[in-house]
């Protein structure tokens, strides 16, 4: 394994809203770079939320650390700094996913149901990562027909979330924490699908069990107040 020997940082390969990427000497990693900058609607509202980056890297830590105990394969390799994370390169895969267990957010809104409304199964949808069409909502077909990503690939996808989704929800849910909903990445790996990007109050919807109180970045996009203390009050009961 690699994680015992000392890797150089290169060049960076990608700059995008939150993170940077650098290649490494090791052709198969990359340095995750996570930093403060937030975005919300397709980056038409801009801002920093202090610590975010220290605290996306721990949290994501701890998330992908916790799947692979559950047998998830994830492109996690080790957390370098405090902003710094080793990871294996992925050929990513242009669908997100994202799963819901809660309606909020886009779901609320398209389909006209109230945000709180609690589905009687979690539900698996898949968007194109696309920055000019701002990510539209797609179905398995358009996905297969573009090239995007086949139907076996789908189909492994699809399990994975819902399995990362079960995984997640039962850990969050033992400290005080409803997953109501979370995007995932995946990306090829020779030959296997693997987990990747972040997975943190940026990329999920945390509802505080007690009080429902949001705990994630809609505290940003909605101007709550609060958002490094809900971020931090995230990776206080995550690290538990
Ligand atoms: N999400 C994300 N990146 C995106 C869009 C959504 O990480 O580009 C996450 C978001 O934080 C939430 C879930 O995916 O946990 C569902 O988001 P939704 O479709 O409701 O979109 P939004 O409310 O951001 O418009």
């Amino acid at each position: 394994m690699t994680t015992g020997v000392a890797v150089q940082k290169r060049h960076m390969l990608y700059e995008g809203k939150a993170k940077q990427v650098f290649a490494t000497d090791n052709p198969e990693l990359v340095i995750f770079y996570f930093k403060d900058d937030a975005t919300a609607f397709n980056a038409k509202k801009r801002g920093s939320i202090e610590g975010k980056g220290v605290i996306n890297n721990r949290v994501s830590e701890l998330f992908f650390t916790l799947l692979e105990k559950a047998g998830v394969r994830t492109h996690f390799v080790k957390r370098l700094s405090e902003r710094e994370m080793l990871c294996r390169k992925l050929e990513i895969i242009p669908v997100e996913a994202v799963v819901r267990n809660i309606v909020a957010g886009s779901m609320a809104k398209r389909l006209g149901r109230a945000e709180g409304e609690v589905l009687p199964r979690p539900v698996v949808e898949w968007y194109y990562k696309s920055d000019p069409l701002d990510d539209p909502l797609i179905n398995d077909d358009h996905a297969q027909v573009f090239g995007w990503a086949s139907a076996e690939e789908l189909a492994k996808m699809r399990a994975l979330t819902l399995k990362i989704n079960d995984t997640l929800r039962a850990y969050l849910d033992s400290r005080g924490i409803t997953l109501v909903d979370a995007k995932f990445e995946f990306g090829r790996f020779n030959g296997d699908i693997l987990v990747g990007d972040e997975i943190c109050p940026d990329t999920c919807r945390f509802w505080d069990k007690a009080t429902g109180e949001k705990l994630d970045k809609d505290r940003f996009r909605r101007d709550l107040g609060g958002v490094e203390d809900a971020y931090q009050e995230v990776l206080k009961r995550v690290e538990q």
